[in-house]
């Protein structure tokens, strides 16, 4: 079976990695000259808009997904109406906007933070009356690793932040005291099967993940998988999806979603039975789904800007690397790192060792 990828980075690499022992083919089509996932497959080099392109992409496939969200609606009706993409187009159109997903979550009957539509000046003042402060402004649009975003710590700064954000339709959100920030993957089957791994803490350093943990046995987790299966089931859903979510000391706020595989599930490769990146692939494909438990507690420490020797990482009993062969560039992830241990002790002492060599403060 030929899988086709919309996007040919680290996720699609990672996608076409697990499809491989599964006989599972991939072809990527990407306007890119050599992206990452390139020598995993097929690459069709071309626009996402491009409709010769797309006529030919889906051509060679028999299912289609996507790698990255914000993607042109052009490209995703030209799969969709040739039967081709899963998830649904609907899944992915509404978390390219944060307030239909916003207004989906309320209305699956999901908590979040107290939010506001801002689409002009006269907006603002009933905005922040929603709201409070401090509050945080975000573009409705291609926001994503904390871009589009502006802090709003008390109501002079609200004009200000719009205007740095170009007047562009905006949502405010109050800011949450959270405790831990958490997410959870789950994958749903073609015949409507939901599954969900162990729930993922994670920590982010100027809006990009920097680690994730599994987590064993989480109180969180029995509302994290409700709240994952009733917008799984509301999406009639196909693949993995990944829902952020804010602690708030025993409640549980939805963040956003991301209709994909996920960088905070990325632990699922060596840390659970089944990866995110085989399931979403046996979901699309119609296959059965595999066991999403852990197999042992795991921490991903993600790689970002510059690499530190891969034989100091390699010298770290246990850590599995992967590098995702990108050029450097400040704020670029160019591959992660995991651990999985069932001694607790040493997966604390192995992560402190990788997070010194890697140049993040403090513990995971
Ligand atoms: P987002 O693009 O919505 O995932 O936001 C990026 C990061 O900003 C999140 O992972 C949080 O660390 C932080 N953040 C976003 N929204 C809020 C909120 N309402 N309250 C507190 N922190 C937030």
């Amino acid at each position: 079976m030929n899988i086709g990828i919309l996007g040919a980075g680290q996720l699609a690499q990672m996608l076409a990695l697990a499809g491989y022992p599964l006989g599972l083919r991939c072809t990527f089509l990407a306007p890119e000259e050599m992206p990452c996932a390139a020598p995993l497959g097929e690459h069709l080099r071309g626009g996402y808009e491009d409709a010769a392109a797309l006529a030919s992409f889906a051509e060679r496939i028999d299912v289609a997904t996507a790698e990255f969200e914000h993607i042109a609606p052009v490209a995703l009706d030209a799969l969709e109406q040739r039967g081709l993409l899963a998830p649904c187009s609907q899944a992915i159109l509404l978390s390219q906007e944060r307030l239909q997903e916003k207004s989906l979550f309320t209305r699956l009957g999901l908590p979040t933070a107290r939010y506001a539509a801002i689409d002009s000046e006269a907006d603002l003042a009933a905005a922040l009356a929603q709201t409070g402060t401090p509050a945080i402004l975000k573009t409705r649009r291609m926001g994503y690793d904390g871009k589009g975003q502006a802090s709003v710590a008390a109501a002079g700064d609200l004009l200000p932040a719009w205007e740095a954000l170009g007047r562009v339709p905006c949502i405010l959100e109050a800011r949450v005291p959270f405790d831990r920030e958490l997410s959870v993957i789950a994958v749903r089957g073609r015949d409507g099967e939901c599954r969900t791994w162990p729930l993922s803490e994670n920590r982010h350093e100027d809006g990009i993940l920097r680690v994730s943990r599994s987590l064993a046995n989480d109180p969180m987790e029995g509302p994290a998988r409700d709240y994952c299966e009733r917008l799984l089931n509301a999406l009639d859903y196909v693949g993995v999806l990944a829902l952020e979510l804010f602690q708030c000391g025993d409640q549980l706020l939805v963040n956003e979603y991301a209709p994909r595989v996920h960088n905070s599930g990325h632990w699922t490769i060596e840390g659970a039975v089944t990866s995110q990146f085989e399931n979403h692939l046996r979901a699309i494909a119609g296959l059965p789904l595999g066991v999403t438990a852990a197999v042992a507690p795991s921490v991903m420490v993600n790689v970002i800007g510059e690499w530190p020797a891969a034989r100091d990482i390699l010298a770290v009993a246990g850590a599995h690397l992967h590098d995702y062969g990108k050029s450097p560039a400040p704020g670029r992830k160019l591959g992660h790192i995991t651990l999985v241990d069932q001694d607790a002790t040493a997966l604390r002492q192995r992560t402190a060792e990788l997070l010194r060599l890697v140049g993040v403060e403090g513990t995971a």
